[in-house]
């Protein structure tokens, strides 16, 4: 993992936008530690580099975007995670929030249908120097059956509703927080599954997700 230290010119700004994401409510410490350690240069796009430490979204290509910090910051202090945790993500995209995710837990698997990004982000990932993370390219609406069951499930693009392989693979007391809704705007959901096996819905934050396309979301 890449260090703040002396030789690390971008340690100033990940100091302010780890103020930025605190001052919009993100309270969750081991999220805000990871947002102060790990470089998002390394997984934006050459020529956005100078707005890689604001709070904001920015294409990665293939149509695709890396979303804002905060709004990685509420989705994983969302899934209360104590760095014990076997986590599924699903759209890698530029591979930033895996790495969050791969400082906030102990093992990511990672699902992105578009092979060009997942080959960025492996590439990203490994110069980061992040090692407890797995990138694979297919379908993640179907899950990634190899590795289940997950102690937590994050999606990261808009879906019409909860694909059912997923809650098939999350553990019995996981938690699993994906935007749900239409292809403009979505409710970030927290969802758990409770004692008699009903599924719950928390809403956590109003989102503005790509689709999540694929067998159980979005078709085309
Ligand atoms: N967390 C990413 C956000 C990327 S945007 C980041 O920090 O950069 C959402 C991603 O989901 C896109 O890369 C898109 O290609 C991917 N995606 C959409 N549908 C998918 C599916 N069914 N399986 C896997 N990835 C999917």
């Amino acid at each position: 993992m890449t260090r703040s230290g002396p030789g690390d010119s971008y340690a100033g700004y990940r100091a302010n936008l780890v103020e930025s994401v605190r001052r919009k409510g993100v309270e969750d410490l081991a999220v805000l530690r990871a947002i102060g350690e790990v470089p998002r240069h390394l997984f934006v796009p050459p020529a956005l580099l100078r707005s890689a430490y604001e709070d904001t979204s920015l294409p990665i290509g293939s149509g695709q975007t890396i979303s804002q910090p905060s709004t990685h910051a509420r989705a994983i202090a969302a899934l209360r995670l104590t760095g014990h945790e076997k986590v599924l993500e699903v759209g890698t995209g530029s591979g930033y929030q895996t790495a969050l995710l791969a400082l906030c837990a102990m093992t990511v698997f990672s699902v992105e249908r578009v092979p060009e990004l997942a080959t960025a982000a492996r590439s990203a990932l490994a110069k980061a120097g992040i090692g407890n993370v797995s990138v694979l390219v297919g379908d993640g609406t179907l899950g990634w059956r190899a590795y289940e069951p997950y102690d937590a499930i994050l999606v990261s693009a808009g879906s019409p509703d909860v694909p059912a392989p997923l809650i098939a693979q999350l553990a019995p007391d996981g938690r699993l927080v994906i935007p749900i809704g239409n292809r403009q705007a979505q409710t970030l959901t927290l969802v758990t599954i409770a004692a008699d096996g009903a599924v719950v819905r928390r809403p956590v934050a109003d989102a503005t997700f790509v689709p999540l396309k694929g067998t159980h979301g979005f078709h085309a």
